[in-house]
């Protein structure tokens, strides 16, 4: 298993983590022997926004034993109210919901307080300048909580939460389709009317969010990896064709600022399929050939750090330096992280000779060559 370090916390996740909201309607034993084989295999990062009492007090049962190799998202603002979730920022609701998840999660703290499911900008302000910020503010001083986190679905909320430096840890989704998307409400995402009017290359919004979180050191955990399932079967993507499980997680995994992939897994069959990502080859990894084929809203000239270029033979890393060159590009001028970044890669643009072995390897007929020129024109070197 890979880990990846959160920010300047301490903590290190697994790149695989676990989802825990499909087993809300499972027994106990099911639900041990899952967190069992998790642990087994070196899942150390565990999501439960769910507030269904009975869920997270078998959680808590299952992880009591081992808490401290586990490290916690736990959500502030789910509630349980009349046998059924409810989000809320009703501050006496968010009080009792969040000391019944430490009480049923057997534990005095979680390491991510994360701010529950924030998709509206006027939401996300009305928060920061409320009691809810407070009550945050005070279970992080109390220890209760670690660090404060967020999740949300939407990109332009994301961003702000990621210039905000209280905020360490940002849960949202992330997929190819979402990537294409511009900024909508969760609804809208698996709408597929919205899907045609709107898919067409990755969306400038969501560079930003990448570039802000690489430039203030913000972690991005991920959800919806696979789109709720959509991409997994040919006639629900929104490409026209299915991607595989491997192939999802990779691209997610491949973005800036990505730590970990929450996967929602039923049972211990589908956590196994996961886990194959830890050993798959490169081939079976790969999302381009599909994303490049595809019957609808193709990626073709667009780079999607694949990687499928390399080797160069000045040693120039073209999926990183494509990378910091998009997040660049966002701005007027060059973030300094990302500038350091670029200083620190191995060769630069001006290492580039032309000799477009490259180009001849990209499944997507990116002009790898012209993107060498504009960096250095940019980078200087
Ligand atoms: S230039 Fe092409 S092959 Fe290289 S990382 Fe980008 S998309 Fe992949
Ligand atoms: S064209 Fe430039 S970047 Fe591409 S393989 Fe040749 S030297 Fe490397």
């Amino acid at each position: 298993m890979k880990y990846n370090q959160i920010g300047k916390t301490k903590y290190k996740v697994s790149e695989i983590g676990f989802g825990a909201e499909w087993i809300e309607n499972k027994e106990y034993s099911e639900i041990e022997k899952l967190v069992k084989y998790c642990e087994n295999e070196g899942i150390n990062l565990l999501d439960c926004w769910m507030s269904n009492p009975k869920v997270r007090s078998n959680l808590g049962k299952a992880i009591h034993k081992n808490r401290r190799k586990w490290i916690i998202q736990g959500h502030i603002g789910s509630t349980w109210q009349n046998e059924q979730y409810v989000k809320t920022r009703e501050m006496d609701k968010v009080v009792s919901a969040f000391e019944d998840l430490l009480t049923r999660l057997q534990t005095n703290y979680i390491e991510f307080g994360m701010i529950h499911y924030v998709d509206e900008i006027k939401d996300y302000d009305k928060i920061m300048n409320s009691e809810f910020i407070e009550y945050v503010r005070e279970l992080k001083k109390d220890e209760k909580i670690k660090h404060i986190g967020l999740s949300t679905h939407n990109p332009e909320v994301a961003i702000k939460a990621a210039k905000n430096p209280e905020i360490e840890l940002i849960m949202i989704s992330v997929n190819p389709a979402f990537d294409m998307m511009p900024p909508v409400l969760l609804d809208d995402y698996f709408d597929n009317d919205k899907y045609s009017q709107n898919l067409g290359g990755i969306q400038p919004i969501r560079t930003e969010l990448y570039q802000t979180c690489l430039e203030n050191d913000t972690a991005i955990t991920i959800m919806k990896g696979f789109a709720g399932g959509r991409l997994l079967n040919k006639e629900d993507s929104p490409f026209g064709v299915a991607l595989t499980p491997l192939q999802c997680i990779h691209y997610a995994l491949n973005r800036p600022s990505a730590k970990s992939i929450l996967v929602g897994v039923k049972n211990i069959e589908e956590l196994k399929e996961t886990l194959k990502y830890e050993t798959a080859t490169e081939e079976e990894k790969d999302y381009s050939k599909i994303l490049r084929t595809a019957p609808k809203h193709s990626y073709l000239g667009k780079c999607t750090y694949c990687g499928h270029c390399a080797p160069c033979p000045k040693g120039i890393n073209i999926a990183m330096l494509n990378k910091l060159y998009d997040l660049a590009t966002v701005h007027e001028d060059i973030p300094l992280s990302i500038r350091e970044h670029y200083n620190n890669l191995e060769a630069h643009a001006i290492d580039c000779f032309g000799c477009k072995h490259c180009e001849e390897r990209c499944p997507f007929g990116v002009e790898i060559i012209e993107i060498m020129k504009k960096a250095y024109d940019l980078f200087g070197k």
